[in-house]
């Protein structure tokens, strides 16, 4: 049998749905630098500067600050599997897709599950998770920070202080908020937070921007039973990534570690406030052209999440077929709902480098078009 492969050709696509989003040339440039070896002092250099990087943008001190191998859902992962042993009580806020994932991550780990449950498109009420923290010993409440699948802004407020008071940990998730919300990790009080590096990062998928504090790193040294698993283990991966050990743990993904390096770089060099700001007013600017078109969002303005928007599908249009003629005729992507929400709304990403007016109105004007 012979096979042979056409030379590579990705189509240009404007990355406007949930993730990946635009990557700056800067960083697509990165993925082409010569490979060094992943004990090279020079690529050792590379990820102290990743990890001090990580630490101001997720606002922590935390020594363990790191890149997990992986996507968003490798740092979900391994801030569950570290932190959450069998029997241990669980607290889990649930008002979308990814809260549901953190549900299904603990149950697989034995863990006992308290759901804390709100409908999609809206936030779950803090107050409920500090009761559901008071009625039970608790190890860990689990939060979505920034909600992917509905597009809402999660309050934090009071959780830390319930938690921790039970002497356990906030796990929070910031896939989608870490470089374009802001964030403050330690004025928090998260324990461990992860991200994804394809979101406001604008790095491609692979890395898995992750914090935890010392408090529950001493938790995971002192567990019952060893991290379920090796590749994940927290304890093993500090000797590779601590500056005073740097024992062989894994083959770090060279290339994916130089592009994650220039997006923390050029986000460092944008300041992290003014690119919460223009975030906040490419989202805003959607908002109000989708208004314009008189297109409905499904979030109230509190709740809101600049940097994804959803969009209500209006009566009679096919929801999928907007979305086709979108990625075919002006090579736009954006993503439909999740779960309860596929087929009623349009997923709407302005995150990283694709945070931008030019391209809002690109969207406006192609919905515009085919509405
Ligand atoms: N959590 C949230 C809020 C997300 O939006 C995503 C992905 O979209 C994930 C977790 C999982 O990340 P990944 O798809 O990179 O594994």
């Amino acid at each position: 049998m012979t096979f042979t492969l056409e030379p590579l050709s990705p189509p240009l696509r404007l990355l406007l749905g949930p993730g990946p989003s635009e990557v700056a040339p800067e960083v697509l440039e990165a993925l082409s630098r010569p490979l060094i070896g992943h004990l090279d002092p020079a690529f050792l250099k590379l990820m102290d500067g990743i990890m001090e990087g990580l630490r101001v943008l997720f606002r922590t001190r935390n020594r363990l600050t790191l890149p997990i191998s992986g996507t968003g859902s490798a740092g979900m992962e391994t801030a569950i599997s570290n932190l959450v042993e069998a029997d241990d009580r669980v607290v889990v806020a649930i008002c979308g897709y990814f809260g549901a994932r953190m549900a299904e991550m603990c149950r697989r780990r034995g863990a006992k599950i308290v759901t804390v449950e709100a409908p999609w498109g809206g936030p779950v009420d803090p107050a409920d998770v500090v009761r559901a923290v008071a009625a039970g010993p608790t190890k860990a409440v689990c939060i979505v920070h920034a909600e992917t699948s509905t597009g809402v802004l999660q309050p934090l407020e009071g959780i830390a202080d319930a938690v921790h008071e039970a002497g356990g940990f906030l796990i929070a998730d910031t896939v989608t908020s870490l470089g374009g919300v802001p964030l403050d990790v330690d004025a928090t009080g998260i324990d461990a937070a992860y991200s994804g590096s394809q979101k406001c990062l604008s790095a491609p998928p692979g890395a898995s921007p992750f914090t935890i504090s010392e408090r529950a790193m001493e938790a995971v040294r002192t567990r019952r039973t060893p991290v379920p698993f090796w590749y994940l283990d927290l304890t093993l991966l500090n000797r590779y990534f601590d500056a005073g050990d740097r024992v062989y743990h894994h083959t770090a993904p060279i290339s994916n570690f130089y592009a994650l390096h220039e997006a923390i770089r050029l986000a460092l060099d944008e300041g992290l406030e003014a690119r919460w700001r223009r975030h906040a007013a490419a989202g805003a600017a959607l908002a109000e052209g989708a208004a314009a078109l008189g297109l409905d969002l499904l979030v109230d303005p509190r709740w809101r999440l600049g940097v994804l928007t959803t969009i209500k599908v209006p009566a009679g249009v096919d929801e999928k077929e907007i979305r086709r003629r979108l990625l075919a005729e002006e090579g736009i992507e954006i993503a439909g709902g999740l779960g309860p929400l596929a087929g009623k709304v349009w997923r709407v990403g302005l995150m990283g480098h694709g945070a931008r007016i030019e391209n809002v109105e690109r969207l406006l004007a192609a919905l515009r078009r085919l509405l």
